[in-house]
This record gives C-alpha cells, structure tokens and sequence, in this order.
C-alpha cells in the first residue's frame, strides 16, 4: 500500500511533501501568468513543475530518494534564486521553505552550499532589498533558518535512527529481530526477481538449550546467546545479515554464497560454536539448516526448507550442518556431531 510505503520512508515522505506543496503553489501561479500575457515566466513556473514531477516519479519508482533529494533540492534553489528575481519582495519570501527544504532533503554540507548560493543569489539580485542594511536583514534571518531547519533535520534524524534500531534490533543479542527479518527476507526475495543473485538462508538452533536454562539459570542461557551473536557476526562476511528469531533461533541471510558455499559457512559456524561458545566449562552446540532461494519461491517457502533441513540436522543427532541442496539433503563436509573441544556437550552424557 503507498500509504504504508510513505509511512516507512520519511526521505520520500518529505519529498512528496514539498513536491506536492509546490506543485500546488505554483500551478494558480503559472495561470495567471499567461492570463496576464507573462508567457515565458508562465513556462518558467511550467518548466519548474515538470521538474519537481519528474524528480518525485522518479523517487516513487526506483524507491531511491538519495538522488532524486539532491536534484529537487537543487531545481528548488535555482528556481527559487530566479523567482526572487522577477517577484521582488514575494519572491524573498520562497527562500525560507526551500532552505527548510534543503536541510531535510540532503546531507548537511550540500544543504548549507546550496542554501548559501541561493541567499547569495537573491541578496545580489532582488530589487526588494533597496540598500545594505535590507540585504544583511535578509542575509541574517536566511541564515537563522538555515541553523534552525540544520538542528531540526539532524535532530530529527537520530531520533528516527535510534527508532528504527529499537524496532529491529534483538535487544539482548544485538542481532536483527524478527521483524527486521521478515523485510530483509521480503526485500531479499524481491532483489532475486528483479535478477539479483543467488541467496541463502541458514537457520541456527542452539542444542539443549533448555538444559543450559534450567542447569546454570537464564543469565547463563542469556550470556550463550550473546556469544553465538559475537561469533556469528565475527565469522561472516560483510553483506551477511544476522537475525535473532526469537528464544535461541538465529537466521543468517547470505547473499550469492552458492550450495556448496552456504554449506562451508553453515560448517564454519556450527565448528565455531562447538569450539568456542561455553557456558561455565561445558561446550554448546548448535544444528544448523540452510537452504537457497529458488526461482519463483516465496519467503515462507525458502524459510521452511532451511527450518526443515535444521530439523533434520537436529534428528540426525545434532551438532550438525544440513543444506538442502537441489539434488536434495547434504551433511556440510567435517560435521561431527558432538566433537566439540574443551568439554563435554550440554545435553550430552560425559
Ligand atoms: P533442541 O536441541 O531440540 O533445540 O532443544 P532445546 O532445549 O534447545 O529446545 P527447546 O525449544 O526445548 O528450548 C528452548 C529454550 O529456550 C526454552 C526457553 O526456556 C529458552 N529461551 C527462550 N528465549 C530465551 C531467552 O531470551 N533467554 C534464555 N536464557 N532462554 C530462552
Ligand atoms: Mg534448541
Ligand atoms: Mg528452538
């Protein structure tokens, strides 16, 4: 739904909204115009428009607002440099929107260089400002907009990023939640139709988990899952995406690893976590399942063949890695169930 879209986009959000705004404004502004035989301004308004259409279509369709900020907060600063040449004292007054504009459409130094020119601009050119201390009036309350609109956009920046963790980040782990999952895998199967590479899932499970909890107490159990998170994130790759599914259930989305590739890392992870994760002196272990996107799988699709190849791992003793591969099932080459160094498995006689 675009109005879902919009509420997860605050960079379209704004776009749309200025987009929409001018549009608006200056459309009544191009009719009267060329009502009143202003022909070439009436097309200026016009030309000014199809930008600010073209700029925000463009946005909609790709879904990348980075570019398209940057033109539209360009086109609004020339244009409103030029508008403020032949408007005299109305024309000052679309300085103050656009340097807003500016600030919440684009990166702090490419707003304050074009916030600058344009003040510069019109300081020089409109007729409005008669004299010296109407120029500096001018140039001072632009300036104390453009300080202002800076503290709000980076202000209202952060907050949106300390936002956006808190609403996709495993608190404990550090790791992506669930719902940070759902969209990564959503966005993942997506990039495939559009012919994006190959992808792979890998899910984790921790073996006898329970038996850590009830053993050694939930701090304990709790601390086990930080170290897979720490491990997890040290072995993989950049572009690897780890996610927490909830209790000790780890995704880790992989993109163009190949079969035999999704099963060399799931290998590496499950030998890592024998080697290295510990609760007091005891080894855990973890089953890991993968699978690869297929052509025209949907997400719950891919995500249950990499859930029913850990289960798979996890009824053939544990300890292990399985991928489902086209050819069907394969154990990662070295799966030892239980070897782990440095003490007896959990969950495990010793
Ligand atoms: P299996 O080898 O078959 O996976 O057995 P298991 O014991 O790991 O699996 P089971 O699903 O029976 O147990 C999962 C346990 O995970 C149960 C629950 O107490 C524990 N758990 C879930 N969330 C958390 C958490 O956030 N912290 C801790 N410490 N434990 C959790
Ligand atoms: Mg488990
Ligand atoms: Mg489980």
């Amino acid at each position: 739904m675009a109005i879902d879209r919009l509420r997860a986009d605050f960079r379209m959000q704004v776009l749309l909204t200025f987009a929409l705004v001018t549009t608006l404004g200056l459309l009544p502004f191009a009719a009267y115009r060329f009502t009143n035989g202003d022909h070439w301004i009436g097309l200026f308004d016009l030309a000014v428009v199809a930008a600010i259409v073209f700029g925000s279509a463009h946005a909609w369709r790709t879904g990348r607002t980075q570019g398209a900020s940057l033109f539209m907060a360009i086109v609004y600063s020339l244009s409103c440099m030029l508008i403020a040449q032949f408007n005299g004292l109305a024309g000052l007054l679309w300085v103050f929107p656009v340097v807003l504009a500016n600030f919440l459409l684009i990166e702090r130094s490419p707003a304050i260089l074009l916030s600058a020119v344009l003040v510069l601009g019109v300081v020089l050119g409109n007729d409005a400002l008669v004299d010296l201390a109407h120029q500096w009036m001018f140039a001072i309350t632009a300036a104390v907009t453009c300080v202002f609109s800076h503290v709000f956009a980076r202000r209202a920046s952060a907050q949106r990023e300390q936002l956006e963790a808190i609403a996709s980040r495993d608190p404990l782990t550090g790791a992506g939640n669930r719902r940070a999952l759902v969209s990564g895998i959503e966005a993942a199967v997506s990039a495939q139709g559009r012919g994006g590479g190959g992808l792979g899932l890998l899910v984790l499970d921790l073996d006898h988990f329970k038996a850590i909890n009830d053993n050694h107490g939930h701090e304990a159990g709790d601390d086990v899952l930080v170290q897979l998170a720490v491990l997890a994130r040290e072995c993989v790759r950049r572009g690897d995406q780890l996610y927490r599914l909830g209790g000790e259930e780890f995704c880790l989305l992989v993109p163009e690893p190949g079969v035999d590739g999704l099963a060399l890392i799931g290998e590496k992870l499950r030998a890592m976590v024998a080697a290295r994760v510990r609760c007091g002196d005891q080894a855990v272990t973890v089953s890991v399942g993968g699978a690869m996107l297929r052509p025209g799988e949907t997400a719950s699709q891919w995500q249950a063949r990499a859930d029913a190849a850990m289960y798979r791992a996890k009824h053939a003793g544990r300890n292990r890695c399985i991928v489902d591969g086209d050819g069907g099932a394969s154990a990662a080459p070295g799966a030892s169930p239980g070897a782990a160094m440095g003490g007896p498995a959990i969950g495990r006689p010793s």
